[in-house]
């Protein structure tokens, strides 16, 4: 096992193969690595390296998943996942993903060929961010048996469609259902930058992931009359804007009153656009997230009933439509409480914290248990170049990841799931 000084090397390591792995990208001067494109192949080639070394026997999936097994001390023996996704967005960091992959490599490294009563699978997922078929979780939903033949027709701006971007890597895509995790899958674990500030302001370096929050995307279009911004008096008026304006600050307010509740109106599309013209349409985008679904979708009609009262006193009439009604993912509680035994064992606090943004976590949870451990993600800075993480939190996260193991070899718990899967 892992002396602490092998493990703050380690986690310089681990940092430095991120940056190795953030070479790799389809920008001569930034980061973008799409799914399935060339830069991918670069990726796999290092980690296969690494993970060989660690002593795993590496496959890649037909839906462009790097697989890698590292056995149990019997070969009937269930497994435990670790992964995350190896994509990026346009000009980004080098750790959203990539770090969860490279600290499941370290640990299968600190494990040093000893092997535990379970098998590990570390798997780098394909795609996670939605960026090349703006649709996300093309890796993880392989996993679930939810990329069926008419998801794999999505095109991207060429006119590739996943199924040709596969064939195209050299994958055969019949042999999708192939990369469905097994029965004896115990459980999913991922490691993830937090994209946030909350940690960083907390000055703790890592927390648990307790559920994944839903969400709600609409439109609003408010729709008023164009006229003339000079021979309208104000009282004559049907302004579109103003009405929206007025909806958006309320959006603000009743988010600030709801803890928990995010709210964002991040789109406005005012018609028809011009200096001195009186607007007469107002198109707006609303995106809401809670871990509650309950409270999400009472916050979402409170909220179309504010534009819709907004709308009557104005003279003006409402339209609403609604994008994306997705719900809120629990972690599993066991493996929860288990990440907090592990946090405290490595002098953290056990820092619980719901995640506002989707991870392929979520995905996996539909099938097997699943958790999350964040990384304190400094300034709170991700999706951009800037995107840092402090090599002592990821020694925290190694060493909070081999504790977790131990305490999995030896719980009673864990031995009745290991039974029964
Ligand atoms: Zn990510």
């Amino acid at each position: 096992m892992s002396t602490l000084g092998n493990i703050q090397t380690q986690a310089e390591e681990v940092v430095a193969r991120c940056r190795t792995l953030s070479l790799f990208s389809e920008d001569s001067r930034s980061i973008r690595r799409t799914f399935l494109s060339p830069p991918m192949r670069d990726c796999h080639r290092e980690l296969a390296k690494w993970l060989v070394a660690a002593g795993a026997e590496v496959t890649l999936d037909a839906a462009g998943n790097l697989r890698a097994f590292y056995a149990a001390t019997e070969s009937r023996a269930p497994r435990l996942l670790f992964g995350s996704h190896l994509d990026t967005v346009p000009n980004a960091g080098a750790y959203d993903g990539v770090l969860g992959v490279i600290l499941a490599v370290a640990l299968l490294e600190s494990l040093e060929g000893r092997r535990l009563p379970f098998g590990i699978e570390v798997v780098a997922f394909s795609e996670e961010e939605g960026v090349r078929f703006a649709t996300p979780f093309i890796g993880s939903r392989a996993l679930v048996g939810r990329l069926d033949k008419q998801f794999l027709n999505c095109q991207d701006r060429n006119g590739i469609s996943i199924r040709n971007a596969i064939e195209n890597f050299g994958l055969n895509p019949a042999e999708i259902p192939h990369a469905m995790i097994r029965q004896d899958t115990l459980a999913y674990l991922e490691f993830h930058i937090e994209q946030g500030p909350v940690l960083d302001s907390l000055k703790q370096p890592l927390g648990a992931v307790e559920a994944i929050a839903g969400q709600t995307r609409m439109e609003f279009v408010f729709v008023g009359h164009a006229n003339h911004a000079g021979t309208t008096p104000m009282e004559f008026r049907r302004d579109a804007i103003s009405a929206a304006a007025e909806w958006i600050l309320a959006v603000e307010r009743s988010a600030q009153k709801d803890p928990g509740l995010v709210a964002t109106v991040g789109q406005i599309e005012a018609k028809p656009g011009a200096t001195n013209v009186i607007a007469g349409q107002a198109r707006v985008s609303l995106d809401l997230r809670h871990r509650s679904d309950e409270i999400r979708v009472r916050a979402a009609a409170a909220l179309r009933g504010l534009a819709e009262e907004i709308v009557e006193r104005r003279g003006l009439t409402l339209r609403t439509s609604e994008l994306l009604n997705q719900r809120a993912v629990e972690m599993d509680k066991f493996l929860v409480g288990e990440i907090d035994n592990a946090m405290r064992s490595v002098g953290c606090q056990a820092h619980r914290m719901v995640s506002g943004a989707g991870h392929d976590a979520m995905i996996l949870a539909e099938k097997v248990p699943a958790a999350m451990i964040f990384l304190r993600t400094p300034g709170g800075i991700s999706h951009d170049p800037a995107e840092s993480v402090r090599t002592e939190d990821v020694a925290k996260a190694i060493e909070c990841g081999l504790h977790l193991l131990e305490q999995l070899a030896s719980s009673s718990e864990f031995q009745k799931r290991m039974c029964r899967a």
